[in-house]
C-alpha cells in the first residue's frame, strides 16, 4: 500500500496510522528512538560491580576499543566520555589552535560547532547538499578557491587572515556524505579532515566504514544513538602517534602514575568501565540493529514511494545505518502541520536542528550563503526509527 500523493491532514493521518502499524502499537506513545537492551547488558554491568572496576580503567574499555577497530577497520581507537569530548580532542590533536577557522556544516547537532569553539577556534559554515544532507565538496572547493591562500604550506583565509586549520563534515542521520571528494579537496589545500561520525556507526561509503577516511573520526554512544553506553564516545585513527596523543590527553596528560606528574593541561575524558560494559554488550547486537533498521527504512521508503512526503534514502555508494529516518515536507507550514498532528497522536516526530549559524553564539560566523541548508532546515522531519523490542 502506498500513500496518497497530495499533501493534507488525511495524508499525514494515514502516515501516522502507518507508523502505528509499523511499530505494532495501535495505541500509546511511539518514541523517536529508544535504546534496546536485549543482549548481555546486565551480565557485563554486574561484572563491573563484582570486580569493582567501574571507573576509567577496566577490561571493557580495552575490549570496546578492539571491537571498534575490528568493526571499522581503523588501526586505533580511544574510548572517551562522550562524542563531544572525542571531537574536542580530535581537533586539538589535529592542530586546531586559538584564532583558527574550522570548516563545517550548519546542518548538525550543536556539539559539532561547540567542539570547535572549545578550541577557541571559529566555525565556518558551508553549504550541504540535498542528496546526502552532508557538507558539499563543491561548496568547500569554491570557498577555498575564492577565499584562501597558501602561506608556508598552511591554508589561510585571505579576507579574515585566519588559518583554516581543519574541516569537519558530518554524516547526517547516518547517511554518509561524499567524504572521499571532501578529502581530495582538503588534501590539495593541506587541511586535515576530521569526520563527525557520531551518528553513523555501522554506515559505510564505497565499502569503507565512516570515520576512517580522514585523519580521525569520532563516534557517540549517547542514549539516542544507534547503540549506547548511557554516555560515551570514541576517536578512531590509523595514525599511531595521533592515537597515543588521544589516550594521553584524555587521561589528564599523566606522565607517571605514582608521582602525580603531568606534562601539560590534559583532560579527564577517559570512558568509565561501566559505560564501556554497556557499549560492548550493545556492539554485540549491532548487526541485528542494523538489519532491523534497514527493514524499518525499507518500509517507510516503500510506503512513501509516490508521496508528496519525500523519504530520504541512502546516497549513492553508501550503505547507511538508517539511524534516524528522515522525510522532506513541501514547505515549513506543511512541516509544522505534520509535526503537530503526529505529536498530538503521541507519535514522536522531530524537526531537523536549527541551522547552527542561526544560534546566538554562532550568528557572526562566516557562511557561504547556505542556499541548500536553508531550504532543507525548515522542511526535514525525523520519524520514529528505534528497533522494536
Ligand atoms: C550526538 C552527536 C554528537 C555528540 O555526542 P555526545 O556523545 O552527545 O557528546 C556530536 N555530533 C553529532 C552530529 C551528534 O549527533
Amino acid at each position: 500500500m502506498t500513500a496518497p500523493s497530495h499533501c493534507s491532514d488525511s495524508l499525514y493521518g494515514e502516515l501516522a496510522d502507518f507508523i502505528r502499524r509499523l511499530y505494532g502499537r495501535p495505541e500509546g506513545g511511539i518514541p523517536l528512538h529508544a535504546p534496546v537492551f536485549s543482549g548481555r547488558e546486565r551480565e557485563l554491568l554486574m561484572d563491573c560491580i563484582d570486580s569493582t572496576y567501574v571507573s576509567s580503567v577496566g577490561a571493557h574499555v580495552d575490549r570496546l576499543e578492539e571491537m571498534i577497530c575490528e568493526l571499522t577497520g581503523a588501526g586505533y581507537c580511544t574510548a572517551v566520555v562522550n562524542g563531544t569530548a572525542a571531537l574536542h580532542l580530535a581537533l586539538l590533536i589535529a592542530g586546531v589552535r586559538p584564532g583558527d577557522e574550522v570548516i563545517t556544516q550548519p546542518l548538525s547537532f550543536v556539539a559539532t560547532a561547540n567542539a570547535i569553539a572549545y578550541c577557541n577556534a571559529r566555525p565556518v559554515f558551508l553549504d550541504v547538499e540535498e542528496r546526502t544532507l552532508g557538507l558539499s565538496p563543491e561548496a568547500v572547493a569554491s570557498f577555498l578557491q575564492e577565499q584562501s591562500e597558501t602561506r608556508a604550506g598552511e591554508c589561510f583565509n585571505r579576507k579574515s587572515g585566519r588559518r583554516i586549520a581543519a574541516c569537519v563534515p558530518m554524516h547526517t542521520f547516518g547517511h554518509p556524505c561524499r567524504v572521499d571528494e571532501l578529502l581530495e579537496v582538503c588534501r590539495s589545500y593541506g587541511i586535515p579532515l576530521i569526520e563527525d561520525a557520531a551518528e553513523s556507526l555501522g554506515s559505510r561509503y564505497r565499502g569503507r566504514h565512516t570515520g576512517t577516511f580522514g585523519l580521525a573520526g569520532i563516534f557517540s554512544f549517547n542514549g539516542n544513538k544507534i547503540i549506547t553506553g548511557g554516555g560515551g564516545g570514541a576517536i578512531i585513527t590509523s595514525q599511531a602517534d595521533f592515537a597515543r596523543r588521544a589516550k594521553f590527553l584524555s587521561t589528564t596528560a599523566k606522565v607517571d602514575n605514582l608521582f602525580f606528574d603531568h606534562s601539560e593541561i590534559g583532560y579527564n575524558y577517559r570512558m568509565p568501565n561501566i559505560n564501556a560494559a554497556l557499549v560492548c554488550a550493545q556492539l554485540e547486537q549491532l548487526d541485528f540493529f542494523l538489519k532491523e533498521k534497514r527493514r524499518i527504512a525499507a518500509s517507510y521508503g516503500e510506503y512513501l514511494q509516490h508521496s508528496a512526503v519525500k523519504f530520504i534514502s541512502e546516497p549513492r555508494h553508501a550503505r547507511s545505518n538508517y539511524w534516524l529516518n528522515a522525510v522532506l515536507l513541501p514547505d515549513r507550514a506543511e512541516r509544522d502541520g505534520f509535526l503537530r498532528l503526529t505529536n498530538e497522536r503521541h507519535i514522536c516526530t522531530r524537526p531537523a536542528w536549527k541551522l547552527l549559524n542561526t544560534l546566538p553564539m554562532y550568528a557572526t560566523c562566516l557562511t557561504d550563503g547556505l542556499q541548500t541548508a536553508t531550504q532543507l532546515a525548515t522542511r526535514l522531519v525525523n520519524l520514529p526509527s528505534g528497533v522494536r523490542r
